[in-house]
């Protein structure tokens, strides 16, 4: 610790009162604040500006530095902040308990207005609803503002009281004996939470908070198109807002029900369909599901199983622009035949002849390479 003058640092005469000196440190620590003040000799500065600050406001420092200077200080066991050291956040927490905020990491004033909380709701729908939009009464519970206290926590008829703990000022000053020394620190009065204010007579029906709990039934507009996992904000339906700030909003998560046999990929939708052997072979004219009904599809002769077909435009609405929509895909899945009758049995054993017949005549290794040339 050198013999800084510590007078001199902070700009005040040697006869400087308490306030004097407060209204001397705000003005140079804005001034000197490292956030603002980029000269290369910026962190030390400040640390030397707190160091002069905390010394000059106690009796005792500042009567052992008057008389024997900083070295005075250090042999009576005052070296605590060696060279007054503690990070800038430290820092910034002492200057925010003079300045309520400002700095980075301000705190709040607690009496400010201030904003609700944003609620989420997770929300379920069926598939159905997702494609194609719906509307949906859904029971909230918020916060509101009390009705009896108007949002105020003290019981109508009584008032506010002066904080005992910090007699209105908010603050509380601590000194704690650390391994560097004494440290004092200015922080949120823990009885008001800064406000200044006590409620000693709280409201009966909030006990005290402003807000109640209400539950209500809002109205939930779902666009079509939205898929799983979309968000919604119902705007102003969060926690109303303390102090007259503004409530918050409602953040609906959708959640979308799986279909029995509808699949979804973004706007398009798949769907298996299983089909005969003979409606493979011989192709067949069917009906099928799409999410707007029954529509007919046309088999082709010769279908092979996984062979996937089109309907253009009976997927999912894009999102925000409902005119135009996906396809649905379709897989035709050729089912081979269990639990034979006996009728049916003949007919296959015929074909399975047929089929002999048919390969002696176009031996199998014709009937590879046609596969290979698509003849
Ligand atoms: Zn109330
Ligand atoms: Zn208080």
């Amino acid at each position: 610790m050198s013999n800084k003058d510590y007078y001199n640092i902070l700009g005040v005469s040697k006869e400087a009162s308490k306030d004097e000196i407060k209204s001397a440190f705000r003005k140079k620590a804005r001034e000197l604040h490292p956030d603002v003040n980029k000269s290369s000799t910026a962190e030390q500065d400040f640390k030397d500006l707190g160091q002069a600050y905390e010394v000059l406001m106690d009796d005792e420092k500042r009567s052992l530095y008057d008389r024997y200077g900083a070295d005075g200080l250090k042999n009576a066991g005052y070296d605590f902040h060696g060279p007054f050291d503690f990070g800038f956040g430290d820092l910034s927490e002492i200057l925010n308990s003079f300045f309520g905020g400002g700095f980075a990491g301000a705190r709040q004033d607690p009496n400010a207005p201030r904003r609700g909380s944003d609620l989420r709701l997770d929300f379920q729908i069926e598939f159905e609803e997702a494609i194609f939009g719906t509307e949906k009464d859904v029971e909230i519970t918020h916060l509101e503002n009390c009705d009896r206290c108007l949002g105020k926590g003290v019981e109508p008829g009584t008032k506010l009281n002066t904080c005992p703990t910090c007699r209105g000022s908010g603050q509380v000053q601590q000194t704690t004996q650390t391994i560097l020394g004494h440290f004092t620190q200015v922080s949120t009065c823990p009885q008001c939470r800064g406000a200044g204010q006590i409620i000693t007579n709280p409201c009966k029906k909030c006990h005290g908070e402003g807000r109640i709990d209400v539950s209500k039934v809002i109205s939930l507009k779902i666009p079509p198109g939205v898929d799983n996992g979309n968000k919604l904000r119902v705007s102003g339906e969060g926690d109303s807002g303390k102090n007259g700030g503004p409530p918050g909003d409602i953040y609906v998560i959708l959640y979308v029900k799986p279909h029995k046999f509808f699949k979804r990929d973004g706007v398009n939708i798949y769907l298996e369909q299983p089909i005969s052997f003979s409606q493979a072979a011989l192709g067949d004219n069917i009906e099928i599901e799409t999410v707007d009904g029954k529509k007919p599809l046309k088999v082709q002769p010769g279908t092979q199983t996984g062979t996937v077909v089109s309907i253009k435009g009976a997927g999912a609405p894009y999102l925000n622009m409902p005119s135009r929509r996906g396809d649905q895909f379709i897989k035709l899945d050729v089912q081979t035949p269990t639990h034979l009758n006996d009728e049916e049995k003949k007919i296959f054993a015929r074909l399975a002849e047929i089929e002999k017949q048919k390969s002696k005549k176009e031996p199998f290794i014709d009937k590879i390479k046609g596969a290979f040339t698509g003849s």
